[in-house]
């Protein structure tokens, strides 16, 4: 019998083999992979109220995603009912739902849980968990948290005493009714660009507050045909082929990031004309023109963008805020605009993630300290020298600008599922990797960063770390991780045998 859904109410037990933290695309993953491997004794723990992470908290208007659709799904569970090339935020959702659902493991989820902190206990070779719903030990902890769960807000004088509606993006107050409020904006990411278009329409008038102007390009979405998908649900392979094909293309990108900034410049140009084609007014163009390597920051796809911009309600805002009053912002030259709402979008705490500062490693260090002493590194982007038996999935250096993250969350589960699969079978109690094997990854990945647009673009973005170290992106190929992930190496780690173990 198929568990459908978590048992209401249900206690913690006392101890699991493993325990997962978050049930976004990479929880979820963990938890899925575990059961397939044949492992049953797992739990896993979200502080929101159903699966989903990012996906279920990000509810603006007009969220999507931008990578293509066919890509944006587990390889296990392809999806033949995309309504569009380009999934909007309910049909990812409602996606995540149905997988979770029909894979059989939500009766080891707990929703509402939130993960409070853990500590190593070398002595019994355990993490001791302590959670809102109370303690639990596990023998493996692998936290799924996600990079971009944690909302950051700006440093803005006189944000507290703004007396309008404030929110975040990740954070959206669906009791604001924007209909001919004043609204502004801060922000000019991912996030922002889609739902300035979303909302231009609606609202009285809209002020967009720009620091840096983003690289955008035109998104290419279009609502599948009846045919195409019904060759997806029922031409074998048909739907296979499709997804390695868009995957292919989205790799053919990667020399333009790593290798060969020339491609970024001709790719350049055709953004500049989609300005020119959507902006007539010559001021306007100049500051929607972006001033950095294309690809530096993440390149970011839209076809309303521009002519949101455009509009006679919508102000584009370059001079720097210099603070909020109770129902203004003032920017930098004096000047005050008055607002109803402001919306916030201005990323998450990507590089120093609070949860952190929650886990406390083999010598009763946080990971926060560790990071902070020796740079937010892991060893394969999963593993952290002193952290016996933690798990990241995402962890540093495993983000991408130009592919999906689904399929770095899969070669990331693969990696621990193989690990648990070798500890069970060489009756290990813990893994660690060695400094040395952290030390020779992070050389590799930081030397191969040199030459990388991220590093040479001529920005600053939320990748690089606050020393300006790229701690975020993976610089290879995809496929290259991959290969090195596809199995757990522990001749890179240290080992205790369990007790009794040969
Ligand atoms: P973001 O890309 O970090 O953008 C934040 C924006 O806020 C930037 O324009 C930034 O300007 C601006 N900003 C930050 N602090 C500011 C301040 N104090 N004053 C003025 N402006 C300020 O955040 P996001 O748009 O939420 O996106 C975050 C990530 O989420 C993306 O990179 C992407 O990985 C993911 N995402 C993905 C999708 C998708 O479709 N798959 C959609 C949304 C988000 P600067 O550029 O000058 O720093």
């Amino acid at each position: 019998m198929i568990a459908q859904q978590p048992p209401a109410g249900a206690a913690l037990p006392e101890r699991v083999a493993v325990l997962i933290v978050g049930a976004g695309f990479g929880g979820l993953a963990a938890a899925i992979k575990l059961a397939g491997s044949g492992e049953q004794d797992f739990l896993c723990i979200d502080r929101g109220a159903e699966v989903g992470g990012t996906w279920r908290d990000n509810t603006y208007p007009g969220a999507a995603c931008d990578v293509p659709s066919q890509l944006y799904s587990f390889s296990f569970a392809l999806n033949p009912d995309w309504s569009r090339s380009f999934s909007t935020q309910p049909e990812i959702q409602g996606y995540l739902r149905r997988v979770a659902r029909d894979s059989g493991v939500l009766d080891r989820f707990r929703f509402g849980v939130e993960f409070e902190g853990a500590s190593w206990d070398a002595d019994a070779e355990l993490w001791r968990v302590e959670t809102s719903a109370g303690p639990v030990t596990a023998r493996l902890l692998v936290s799924a948290a996600g990079a971009l769960s944690e909302p950051k807000l700006p440093d803005v004088a006189g944000l507290a005493a703004f007396e309008g509606a404030v929110f975040h993006s990740a954070q959206w107050d669906h009791g604001q009714d924007l209909t001919g409020k004043r609204v502004a904006v801060i922000g000019t990411g991912a996030s922002a660009i889609q739902i300035v278009p979303a909302i231009a329409g609606r609202v009285a008038r809209l002020d967009v507050y720009q620091r840096t102007a983003p690289w955008v390009l035109p998104r290419h979405d279009r609502a599948y045909r009846r045919l195409e998908k019904l060759a997806m649900r029922r031409i074998p392979g048909y739907q296979r082929v499709l997804r390695s094909l868009v995957y292919l293309a989205r790799e053919a990108t990667v020399p333009m990031f790593i290798a060969t900034p020339w491609i970024g410049s001709l790719v350049s140009r055709s953004a500049t004309r989609n300005i020119d084609r959507a902006i007539c007014d010559p001021v306007l163009r100049a500051k929607a023109q972006p001033h950095f390597a294309l690809g530096c920051k993440r390149v970011l796809v839209s076809s309303d963008w521009y002519p949101a911009l455009a509009r006679d309600n919508v102000e584009l805002i370059t001079e720097p805020i210099s603070h909020l009053t109770p129902d203004a912002i003032v920017t930098a030259d004096g000047t005050a605009r008055q607002i109803d709402v402001l919306i916030v979008a201005t990323g998450f705490q990507a590089t120093e993630q609070p949860i952190a500062e929650r886990i406390k490693g083999r010598t009763g260090q946080t990971l926060a300290q560790a990071w902070s002493e020796r740079g937010v590194q892991g060893y394969k982007g999963a593993t952290v020298h002193g952290f016996p038996n933690l798990f990241l999935v995402i962890g540093p250096n495993t983000g991408l600008g130009h592919s999906s993250m689904v399929y770095m969350i899969e070669s990331q589960v693969a990696y621990l599922v193989d690990a648990w699969r070798q500890l069970r079978r060489f009756r290990l109690a813990s893994v660690e990797p060695t400094a040395a094997a952290e030390a020779a990854w992070n050389a590799d990945v930081q030397r191969r960063m040199r030459r990388t647009v991220w590093s040479t673009g001529g920005c600053r973005s939320w990748y690089l770390d606050a020393h300006g170290r790229n701690v975020a992106l993976w610089p290879r190929p995809t496929y290259t991780f991959r290969r090195l992930t596809a199995s757990f190496d522990l001749d890179a780690y240290a080992s205790t045998p369990s007790d009794g173990a040969a």
